[in-house]
């Protein structure tokens, strides 16, 4: 079993109303990256980074099965870099610096080693580049998954819509299946965009949980109430990491099996907002996600008796 990963490896620099970061490292692959390793190897990562980068995260990622064969390493140019301010509800940010730096000319490459893997997480990028990743793939994988932002909506969205008709699962938030569709309801979002293509769709709505649609079935999964949400940034994509982690470990991607899928990545994401960056994710034990994830089972398992 073997998942590649392709995103971003990034520097951030973040505000929230409890504090403020420099410049730490981030990116949509990077959070997937320590995410899925919990529950897979190898996690087989296609990124690109400058001569910033440092060494000590790429040796972690390393330690913990991560490949890096695919992560292009650009000599005189620094990293990608994004900047963002919380707002005080901590579910809406703006964006304040998205620089591409060594994105701008990113042509991600698949190692002939990672040919043959059964999962394929397309983390927060440009479509195009995402697409040709895809169309690199010489054997297609059994599930492939795609994550987007309103920012490629924004600019790009033509080639999203490419992209919708050969994956099987989306991953938006709420006002990004909005943006897609024109719709506000989220059930009326959800048909129009299982019929642009992906056969699921899961709707993240940050501190409100998830939402998994399958056909004509919904799934919801609560976030678990937490007592201090410091750093929301890359809690999407640690969702997606722990959602594909699982999914990878289980090779099961079934409608029931994507329900346990959704409360993994509930629970991973729950461990990266309590502290800035993917600070939280590194110190994680085994013990602690197993507790984690029974939180979640206790948050909503009662027994309904109406006679
Ligand atoms: P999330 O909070 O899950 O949406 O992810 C935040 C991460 O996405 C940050 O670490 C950023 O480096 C990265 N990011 C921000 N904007 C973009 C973008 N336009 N494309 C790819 N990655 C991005």
């Amino acid at each position: 079993m073997s998942l590649i990963s392709v995103g971003t490896m990034a520097f951030d620099a973040i505000e929230t109303p409890f504090g403020k970061t420099d410049r730490i490292v981030g990116g949509s692959a990077t959070y997937v990256a320590y995410a899925a390793s919990n529950f897979v190897k190898p996690v087989q990562q296609i990124s690109i980074i400058g001569n910033d980068f440092d060494q000590s995260i790429l040796d972690d990622l390393t330690r913990r099965g991560v490949q890096l064969d695919g992560v292009e390493r650009v000599p005189n140019q620094p990293s990608f870099f994004w900047s963002g301010r919380y707002h005080m509800d901590m579910n809406t940010r703006d964006t304040l610096v998205t620089d591409l730096n060594v994105l701008a000319n990113f042509n991600p490459q698949v190692p002939a080693s990672y040919q043959g893997a059964e999962f394929l997480m397309l983390g927060n990028l440009m479509p195009k580049l995402q697409k040709q990743v895809i169309d690199q793939l010489t054997q297609r994988p059994k599930l492939i998954v795609m994550d987007t932002m309103n920012f490629w909506m924004d600019i790009a969205m033509d080639d999203l819509l490419v992209n919708l008709r050969m994956i099987d699962v989306l991953l938006v938030n709420d006002s990004e299946a909005r943006q897609l569709t024109n719709e506000f309801s989220l059930v009326k979002a959800a048909r129009k965009i299982l019929d642009m293509g992906p056969r699921f769709l899961i709707i993240k709505k940050g501190e409100h949980g998830a939402l998994l649609f399958h056909e004509n079935h919904v799934f919801y999964a609560p976030a678990l109430p937490l007592e201090d949400v410091f750093d929301p940034t890359g809690a999407g994509d640690t969702f997606a990491g722990g959602f594909m982690g699982h999914i990878a470990k289980t090779r099961d991607i079934s409608f029931d099996n994507m329900k346990t899928a959704i409360i993994v990545g509930s629970a991973m994401a729950s461990f990266c907002v309590e502290k800035f960056g993917p600070a939280r994710l590194q110190e994680l034990s085994k013990a602690e996600i197993e507790e984690r994830v029974q939180d979640f089972v206790d948050l909503v398992q009662f027994d309904i008796d109406l006679v």
